[in-house]
């Protein structure tokens, strides 16, 4: 790991474009970012390899079109996970498929996919899993069959350059 002050901000507006190519013509992508910086210790490869990871699924679950939507902020998480406080955030919804409940409750387990052979193998989400929790954040889904996907990311917060 390659440790540095990453203003997520500026990364996923740095990333649009290569996301921007990811994904399907039919795939809108809506980026929006907090105002001013948003900073974090991190490494920004991995991160990088995260939301990747997030917008290549979300592209997958709209075969028909939609539109992936990636925003940022900051927000109170207080659970048994982390420590509670405020966090950066960074949200990835689409409006595609949605999970079913069996299907949500194993995304983040290795070489789980329901994609074909050769699609999909099944360690995008748990390797991003491995990543957040690394970075001492925590990283959590919300689905709705038939109307779409959220991952939350939520990152501690760093006070800026070191
Ligand atoms: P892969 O993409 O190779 O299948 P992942 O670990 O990235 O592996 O995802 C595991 C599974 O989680 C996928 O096969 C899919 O069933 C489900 N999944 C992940 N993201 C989404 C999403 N945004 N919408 C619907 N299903 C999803
Ligand atoms: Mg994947």
């Amino acid at each position: 790991v390659h440790l540095e002050a990453v203003d997520l901000n500026l990364l996923v507006a740095e990333l649009h474009k290569s996301l921007a190519r990811l994904i399907s013509e039919e795939v809108e992508l809506v980026v929006r970012v907090s105002g001013g910086e948003l900073c974090c210790v991190a490494d920004r490869g991995q991160l990088e390899q995260v939301l990747i990871n997030l917008a290549v699924n979300a592209r997958d679950a709209m075969p028909g079109g939609g539109t992936l939507e990636i925003s940022t902020g900051t927000a109170e998480l207080a659970d048994e996970d982390i420590p509670p406080g405020r966090y950066a955030l960074i949200t990835v919804s689409d409006n595609g498929t949605g999970m079913e409940k069996e299907v949500q409750e194993r995304i983040f387990e290795p070489f789980f996919t329901t994609k074909e052979v050769g699609k999909g193998t099944g360690l995008g989400l748990s390797s991003s899993y491995g990543i957040i929790k690394k970075h001492n954040g925590a990283i959590r889904m919300h689905s709705e069959l038939g109307s779409g996907t959220s991952f939350r990311i939520y990152l501690p917060l760093s006070g800026g350059r070191p």
